[in-house]
């Protein structure tokens, strides 16, 4: 309980600094502060619209046994496209859990950030039967095959990748290339920290190599806890994963995954749930940070 109102707290927290540390208008040219830590002159906002947020639902592969939500967050302001993905691993919890949370996040006035532009596409649960079952993949689902939905995109998609399963990703890729997207997210969890060889606590990108930098050096400075290691870039990409997809449709775009450490040991995760959604979600927060303020990006 006391931990939970301490994590309440710390998000709470973020949320105040990213309010008062973010706000100039999207895409306009509010100051010119490359430093995200650092206030922006508030005067530069008198002419910036009130933001509004109108928020739709529709469902994937509706009516089928792997129907799932779809969230799209449209402002009144121009502003980046950004698609984020969850659940594409069931047991990777904090990946769906941030992307559940997120969506209450926007849909919220008083929790969202008010610099806020362009337009969230979220499928917080893509791979919904395996969310629900908390395992990275079901070998069956009502007696028909599935296999790694990680695995059965375009681009190196694995041999035996069941039908059922590439079905969800064309899917998949038809909603995210009729959104037409500047950003794609997808957020994953490793079983333990790149300081052990894994993938955990880092991101994975194959381009865009200057903002993944600048989002995770302002991660590291202005949102990690005490304690947490750094997030570090792991050009990684598997074949056959939505990543390695989108990263060759989108070579311009900004594409990366998010892959908190659960630190699984003796078939439990051993860093709290909370603690890795936080994690999550600020990564998203550092990459709003330049994505809702493109002068910030200098390099
Ligand atoms: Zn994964």
């Amino acid at each position: 309980m006391k931990k939970k109102s301490t994590y309440l707290l710390i998000i709470s927290l973020v949320f105040i600094i990213g309010l008062t540390s973010v706000l100039t208008a999207c895409g306009a040219n509010g100051g010119n502060d490359a430093d995200a830590s650092k206030p922006s002159n508030p005067t530069g906002d008198d002419n910036r619209e009130p933001l509004t947020v109108e928020h739709i639902t529709t469902k994937m592969l509706a009516g089928t046994r792997d129907e799932t939500e779809v969230h799209r967050f449209v402002t009144n302001r121009e502003g980046p496209r950004i698609v984020i993905v969850g659940g594409t691993h069931g047991d990777e919890k904090a990946g769906w859990s941030a992307a559940l949370k997120l969506v209450k996040i926007l849909d919220s006035e008083e929790k969202r950030r008010d610099d806020m532009c362009g337009e969230i596409l979220i499928i917080p649960q893509v791979n919904i039967n395996a969310d629900k079952a908390g395992k990275r993949y079901l070998s069956t689902v009502d007696g028909v095959a599935y296999s790694d939905f990680n695995r059965s995109f375009p681009n190196g998609r694995e041999s035996g990748a069941a039908a059922a399963t590439i079905k969800i990703s064309d899917a998949v890729i038809e909603i995210i290339e009729t959104f037409e997207p500047d950003y794609v997210v997808d957020l994953h969890e490793s079983r333990k920290s790149w300081e052990d060889g894994y993938l955990g606590n880092s991101v994975i990108s194959d381009n865009e190599p200057f903002f993944i930098e600048d989002m995770l050096i302002n991660y590291n400075d202005n949102y990690i806890e005490e304690g947490e290691p750094d997030f570090i870039n792991q050009p990684a990409v598997k074949n056959g994963s939505f990543s390695k997809y989108f990263s060759a449709r989108y070579p311009d775009k900004v594409v990366f995954t998010i892959e908190t450490n659960r630190e699984y040991a003796g078939g439990t995760d051993t860093i709290a749930l909370s603690v890795r959604v936080r994690q999550q979600l600020n990564i998203l927060n550092s990459m709003f940070d330049f994505a809702w303020h493109p002068e910030r990006i200098e390099a």
